[in-house]
């Protein structure tokens, strides 16, 4: 019997009924494909308005704890409470653990409604670097006596044409930083037998924040999986290895994506391209609000649903459990149980192809019929 603790964080909002509907469809295809040989081991951690509740903290030490050894965490959606002074925790919880990449999966599930004609050709990984680049949050306000400093300073002493009263954002991009990234992308592709590999920048700009995530990128691939990996241009002299490597230019990567989906399978990319791309082929296949993702670093895989808390239908059995539930898929994967999270995948295609859906997925599709989270979540079951 293999066993495997997923801590969890229920979340606030729509959280706890997102997970009481979903969590048993996870537990279920695990039983189904491996008939008691496999299991996931669930451990809550309080986080949020529930841990506030029980301990007057929203992030208790003992979670942070049991998070430091962990290896598989999974998460609901958890609030930014604005102005009452907590930074978030969603924030909090990624800088804390390094989770420095940032992986959603986008595919087409027939029968949703899509704004392209054929969302079916999106089949894409993205991995986002989630640590550096303008997100830094290293940034001073126009006509602030740090800015007007940096200002001096960029002009008198390094050259740069600036204005006085610019304000100003910092971009750092290590070499380590856009490495880790690129390297989790690539390990993945050689891992998942995926074909390609596509580094996306704007390194025609920005030639050394942008364009050294480019060449790092390539560096990496070369030196530490030149067994499987191959450039373009190799390919093109008739290169056959596993994984191609290529990189575009992140505006022709958009146009790409609405184009030629079909040429790109793992993208690979800085924050804030990883930020709008990653948001613009949920949307191009319909499913933003069906979108997984996981945050990683080196040692903690930290799933999650995408979405936020969604306070106006909180606590009213309207929310749509897909997100975690595809997000507890992503995790199956992660652990190599391909079979229980192709079974979970089936159960939602099922489900959306028979038209019995959530509210919210039943506005994108014809003639469907809106059933609540809970019975969303025994139809799921039932499909597996
Ligand atoms: P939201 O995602 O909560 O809601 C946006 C819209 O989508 C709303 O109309 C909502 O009803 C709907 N929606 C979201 N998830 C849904 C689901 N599973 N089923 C059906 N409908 C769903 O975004 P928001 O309103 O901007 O944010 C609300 C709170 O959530 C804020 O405190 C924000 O900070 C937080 N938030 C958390 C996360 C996270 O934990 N990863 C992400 C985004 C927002």
């Amino acid at each position: 019997m293999v066993e495997k603790v997923v801590y969890f964080i229920e979340g606030d909002g729509i959280g706890p009924e997102v997970w009481a509907a979903g969590r048993p469809v996870l537990d279920a295809a695990v039983a189904k494909a491996y008939g008691g040989e496999k299991k996931l081991v669930w451990k809550e951690l309080l986080a949020g308005e529930k841990a506030l509740r029980e301990t007057g903290e929203n992030l208790p030490q003992a979670t942070l704890d049991a998070l430091k050894g962990a290896e598989l965490a999974m998460k609901g959606p958890l609030g930014t409470p604005v102005g009452k002074g907590f930074r978030s925790l969603n924030v909090t919880l990624r800088q804390m653990f390094d989770l420095y990449a940032c992986i959603r999966p986008i595919k087409y599930f027939p029968g949703i409604e899509s704004p392209v004609k054929h969302p079916e050709r999106v089949d894409m990984v993205v991995f986002r670097e989630n640590t550096e680049d303008v997100y830094a949050g290293i940034e001073w306000a126009a006509g602030t006596p740090e800015a007007r400093r940096i200002v001096a300073f960029l002009r008198d002493e390094m050259g740069a044409k600036l204005d006085d009263l610019a304000a100003i954002g910092i971009k750092p991009m290590t070499e380590k930083g856009c490495k880790r990234l690129a390297r989790r992308a690539v390990k993945f592709a050689i891992d998942q037998k995926r074909t390609s590999v596509t580094l996306v920048h704007k390194g025609n700009i920005m030639k050394y924040t942008e364009g050294g995530f480019r060449a790092w990128g390539y560096e990496m691939a070369a030196s530490e999986f030149g067994q499987f990996t191959m450039t373009e241009a190799e390919a093109a002299e008739g290169a056959t290895k596993p994984v191609v490597i290529k990189d575009r230019i992140a505006d022709a990567m958009f146009q790409e994506a609405l184009i030629r989906p079909e040429k790109y399978s793992v993208i690979a990319t800085t924050n804030l391209n990883g930020d709008y791309i990653s948001d613009a082929l949920a949307a191009q296949v319909g499913g933003l609000g069906l979108a997984p993702g996981v945050n990683m670093s080196d040692t903690l895989a930290f799933f999650e649903a995408t979405h936020g808390t969604a306070p106006t239908i909180a606590g009213k059995d309207m929310a749509n459990p897909g997100s975690l539930i595809l997000s507890g898929a992503m995790l199956l994967e992660h652990l190599g149980w391909f079979e229980a999270a192709q079974l979970v995948h089936g159960a939602v295609a099922a489900a959306i192809g028979a038209r019995t859906v959530t509210v919210d997925l039943a506005s994108q599709i014809e003639g469907a019929k809106a059933v609540g989270c809970k019975q969303f979540g025994e139809i799921l079951q039932a499909n597996l």
